[in-house]
């Protein structure tokens, strides 16, 4: 029989979070090993639980939930998501701005769908959350990565995206809070962008997930907040700032010059209503978190579990010889580089194996992240400082000795 393959569709389709490293610690695991997962940023595993409220909430919803809902999602949901934004100053957004999507995944997935054509190009942060360079491949686009300077705190360098801007440049993408550096975006960076995006024509793509997850009193600038005349689309959702990732809850909100976006937008429906709703008890939630008590800020701010371990991680990483890790301003990540000549890598992937192998701890390896130079690697602060600690002290035990070749 003829072997059944993948599409081509899939050949530059990259998403290395998951991929064959996390296989080879699943391996592990069913060998007997016990292995600490530093790889996803997933909060409930490590005792991060949900508010009270947003568990209640979808309880008591459950028994009437059974049915579809619109395909934009439930009222409700959209009215607390474009309350939230109009408090922000984003003024013209109404309730048909929102879409609730199963996580902000679905919603990546949709934007880019909806825009792109073969050979379109689409300029995205270098490193990204790879799901938005994997989302632009899978719809057609050509992935186009502006280089984030991590001398300038891993700002987007302005220089190099102006280099970069084509006839063919629809749209550009920005992560702030960032995932994988942690850096937090100033007002006049994200005015810079506006004014590109002004002059050239383009789309924004604003992924703010983390937008709650800040530290040292770093304040977040909504970019749809600083201009009515671009088209912006801005992304956001419950996984991160409300700790209920499997809830899959997210929303898109569309602002700024809708005039020029009416096609799109067109668009987007037909893909919204072309996979029915998103999941409807738990789009019940998004109203409960957005209104109700922000315990979110009691875990970033001093003395905060969250901030503890942002410490914690940072400090730790940067006393290790030949590693360098500028301090997340926000997220739940350290981003860090490893003196590739000290140890003499020459394979990032391989690192991670090795220290997985070794350690039994498992990283994300740089490249994974649409970076093309240096080696560097990811690690998630999630663990309680009890485990982070002699996690990071293994760290640096196995970069003690590590030579690659
Ligand atoms: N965007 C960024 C920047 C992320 O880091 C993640 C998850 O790690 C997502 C989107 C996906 O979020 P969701 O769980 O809402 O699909």
């Amino acid at each position: 029989m003829k072997p059944v393959e993948r599409s081509h569709k899939l050949d530059n389709v990259c998403y290395d979070i998951r991929g064959p490293i996390a296989a080879q610690a699943r391996k592990m695991e069913d060998e007997g090993h016990r292995i600490l997962k530093l790889n996803i940023g997933n909060p409930a595993p490590f005792g991060f639980d949900a508010p009270d409220d947003i568990l209640k909430d979808v309880i008591h919803n459950l028994p009437t939930s059974q049915g579809y809902s619109d395909s934009a999602g439930i009222y409700a949901a959209r009215v607390a998501v474009m309350q939230y934004y109009q408090q922000m100053n984003i003024q013209n957004v109404g309730v048909d701005d929102i879409y609730i999507g199963n996580g902000v995944s679905e919603l990546i997935m949709m934007s880019m769908q909806a825009l792109l054509n073969t050979g379109d190009e689409v300029l995205l942060p270098s490193p990204d959350y790879p799901l938005w360079t994997a989302a632009v491949s899978l719809s057609s686009g050509t992935p186009v990565h502006y280089r984030c300077d991590e001398q300038a705190d891993w700002f987007p360098d302005i220089d190099d995206i102006k280099g970069k801007l084509t006839s063919r440049t629809r749209a550009i993408v920005l992560i702030n809070p960032n995932n994988p550096t942690g850096a937090v975006y100033s007002k006049e960076l994200l005015q810079e962008v506006v004014e590109l995006a002004r002059e050239h024509n383009l789309v924004i793509f604003s992924d703010e997930i983390y937008d709650k997850i800040l530290y040292d009193s770093h304040k977040h600038t909504c970019i749809a907040s600083l201009c009515d005349d671009v088209f912006i689309v801005t992304l956001s959702g419950l996984s991160k700032n409300y700790r209920v990732a499997g809830f899959r809850a997210g929303w898109l909100v569309v602002s700024g010059n809708k005039r020029i976006a009416r096609d799109y937008i067109e668009g987007l429906n037909m893909l919204s209503s072309m996979r029915m709703c998103a999941n409807v008890p738990c789009q019940s939630a998004i109203q409960t978190a957005l209104g109700g008590y922000q315990s979110i800020n009691d875990l970033v701010r001093d003395g905060g579990r969250l901030k503890i371990q942002r410490d914690l991680a940072s400090t730790m990483l940067n006393d290790i010889p030949g590693i360098h890790c500028v301090k997340p301003k926000g997220a739940m990540y350290c981003f860090a580089r490893v003196d590739d000549k000290k140890f003499n890598i020459v394979n990032d992937e391989q690192m991670i194996f090795d220290l997985l192998s070794k350690e039994k701890i498992l990283l994300v390896h740089g490249r994974a992240f649409n970076l093309s130079e240096g080696v560097y690697f990811r690690l998630v602060f999630l663990p309680h400082s009890d485990v982070l600690k002699p996690a990071l002290t293994r760290i640096g035990n196995f970069f003690e000795h590590y030579q690659q070749v």
